[in-house]
């Protein structure tokens, strides 16, 4: 009977042991996963913060082009080439074609709808800041 209660009592020892092992264990692993939680959520903070800013840039990136936009839109709009009757276009720089406008009465011009010798004296007077003006307000 004793030897069987001391038999029992190390058995309880040793589950106790077990016990507080696994215990221990189980709150390092809580505490390593609480860890890991609080690394993802400022991982993921920092990421939606990230993408604020570059939203907020994004929009006003968009804003400026837009703005830049419209700008062009309206300065092509104003101007329309004095002998073929066509409007500016926005893209007019892309695609190079030129605009020259008659210091007299203030016309713009296609370069190309320019006679060629216009076109030279339309070229050289905007390289020396010299006035040019168009066939109709100075009839060489
Ligand atoms: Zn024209
Ligand atoms: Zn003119």
């Amino acid at each position: 009977m004793l030897v069987l209660a001391l038999f029992q009592e190390k058995e309880r020892q040793k589950q106790e042991k077990r016990d507080s092992i696994e215990m221990r264990r189980k709150e390092a692993e809580e505490r390593k996963q609480k860890l890991e939680q609080e690394r993802v959520q400022k991982r993921q903070r920092k990421t939606e913060r990230l993408e604020k800013k570059r939203q907020r840039e994004e929009e006003a990136a968009e804003r400026k082009r837009a703005r830049v936009k419209a700008m062009a839109e309206e300065a092509a709009a104003a101007h329309f080439c004095a002998n073929c009757g066509e409007r500016g276009l926005v893209d007019d720089e892309e695609r190079s074609v030129e605009w020259y406008e008659c210091d007299g009465c203030e016309c713009w011009y296609h370069g190309e709808c320019l006679t060629q010798y216009g076109l030279i004296m339309a070229v050289t007077s905007l390289c020396y800041g010299d006035e040019w003006t168009c066939k109709r307000c100075n009839p060489w």
